[in-house]
């Protein structure tokens, strides 16, 4: 304590020593076994941050609440940030929330990948090395006809990758549709990539109007490819026309240009089996031809976070030797999670074992009678809660503007202000709980919509908004 602190006043001399924090029993509770070290680290810099405070506001030392906010930082130290959170949104990708949440048997295949040793690039007949993607590249042939495969870090590493591979410094010019130069999610802007892979754009065509003479205009011994990106978190309607992959082909054929399309979400099946638009799929991009197609993973796949690069052979195995591949390499847990996925689309059993495929597949009135069932507990306590009816949204950047009937608990602000309470601090109350439950502030309503939440997590959320209500 310097001098100036001294003549300040006493409050200082409340401060507790970092031996006293230390000896503390809830502070012992709380630190649950961290080194003393770490201990003795955070209680520095709560003491540091205090002595500030009354060097500034002259705000008298609070012991109390000085080991209650130490109490705090140790916890949250130690409670782990990826826990489980009850999306009750309505929205099924919800790019917050962490995109896609897995099958089980996609889960117990990363389990059991990373906790052993596995053959990773070992082929265990011949007891030589294997080739990493050999599993992954059979998959995906048997579902959508391509040739090869690679997977990589996400899809944003698989645009850069294949723009980096398929241009060189003679051939670098990469033609898109003005219509297409988009920007999918905070910072990855398509003309962004494209510079940063070493590639020169060639914009053609206008917003709402690209042709198939628009690129052939702007071919040039230059032409590296044609690089079609699916609009995937908007749509343009009207008066529009929009050339595509299998018109694109034949016109690249001669020249050696390749033809890749960034399909984003990566469907598999048929979106319009659910009452969806059509997003167009994995298979139909390979069979209109392109050269490479990428996806994510953990869009409509319903996989592990992946970029996935298909096509044909020549082409993969371009992108597989540029140097960059290596930098934006899967792991083995990723490849064993997106196998493990995948065999859902080979059984056919995607809609009952891909949790995004089960939401998306429930009928409405399944989730109205799980809503009532909520709602006739919580009424029981008194908690002003309401079945109403709902819209849920694929989000994720996927299918845009498509929705879902759904059914939600509904509590109005006028209601909740009734009982002293504000719909507001009850979404904060139960993003605090254990388990948190992300829920939805609209038209003056608290929304938890029954389309996102796990049946299995139904007891759950009467829990939280029962206790959320009570605490209030
Ligand atoms: C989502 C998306 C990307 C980025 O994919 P990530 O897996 O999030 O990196 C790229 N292109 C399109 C068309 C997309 O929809």
């Amino acid at each position: 304590m310097d001098n100036q602190e001294h003549r300040r006043g006493n409050g200082l001399r409340d401060l507790p020593s970092v031996g006293e924090l230390l000896a503390d029993p809830d502070i012992q509770h709380a630190a649950d076994g961290m080194a003393r070290e770490y201990v003795v680290q955070i209680a520095r810099a709560v003491m540091q941050e205090r002595r500030a405070q009354f060097r500034e506001m002259q705000s008298p030392i609070d012991r109390d609440g000085m080991i209650a906010a130490m109490c705090a930082r140790l916890m949250q130290q130690q409670r782990p940030k990826l826990r489980r959170v009850i999306n009750g949104t309505g929205v099924i990708l919800h790019t917050n929330l962490g995109r896609a949440p897995m099958s089980e048997s996609a889960v117990a295949a990363m389990q059991e990948a990373a906790a052993a040793y596995v053959p990773l690039e070992m082929d265990l007949a011949s007891g030589n090395r294997g080739g990493r993607m050999a599993e992954i590249e059979r998959l995906f042939n048997l579902l959508t006809g391509c040739e090869a495969a690679l997977v990589v870090n996400n899809n944003a590493a698989a645009t850069m990758l294949v723009l980096a591979a398929v241009v060189s410094p003679a051939r670098n010019a990469v033609v898109l549709s003005r219509a297409e130069a988009v920007e999918i999610g905070g910072s990855f802007r398509i003309p962004d990539i494209l510079r940063q892979s070493g590639a020169t754009l060639v914009d053609v065509g206008t917003t709402n109007r690209t042709y198939l003479g628009d690129y052939a205009d702007a071919m040039t011994a230059e032409t590296a490819a044609f690089l079609k990106v699916h609009s995937s978190n908007f749509r343009v309607t009207g008066f529009v026309h929009e050339t595509s992959v299998g018109e694109l082909v034949p016109l690249a054929a001669a020249s050696g240009i390749a033809v890749i399309d960034d399909l984003g979400s990566g469907a598999l099946v048929d979106t319009t089996a659910y009452g969806l638009a059509r997003e167009p799929t994995l298979q139909g991009s390979v069979a209109a031809g392109a050269h490479l197609t990428c996806a994510s993973g953990d869009k409509l796949l319903g996989g592990p976070q992946a970029g996935i690069i298909l096509g044909q052979r020549v082409w993969v195995a371009k992108c597989a030797a540029h140097p960059f591949a290596r930098a934006v390499r899967a792991d083995k847990t990723t490849l064993a999670g997106l196998a493990a996925t995948l065999r859902h689309y080979l059984r056919q059993d995607y809609s009952e074992h891909i949790p995004i495929w089960r939401m998306i597949a429930t009928p409405s009135e399944v989730l109205r009678g799980r809503v009532e069932d909520w709602v006739r507990q919580l009424r029981g306590d008194g908690v002003p809660v309401t079945v109403t009816a709902s819209v849920a949204t694929i989000g994720g950047g996927s299918l845009p503007g498509e929705t879902l009937p759904s059914f939600a608990l509904t509590i109005h602000e006028q209601d909740a202000r009734a009982d002293g309470h504000s719909i507001d601090a009850l979404a904060t109350a139960l993003r605090m709980g254990t388990p948190p439950l992300v829920a939805r502030i609209d038209q003056g309503r608290l929304w938890i919509d029954a389309r996102t939440v796990f049946p299995a997590d139904d007891a759950d959320v009467v829990r939280a908004v029962g206790a959320a209500w009570r605490a209030m």
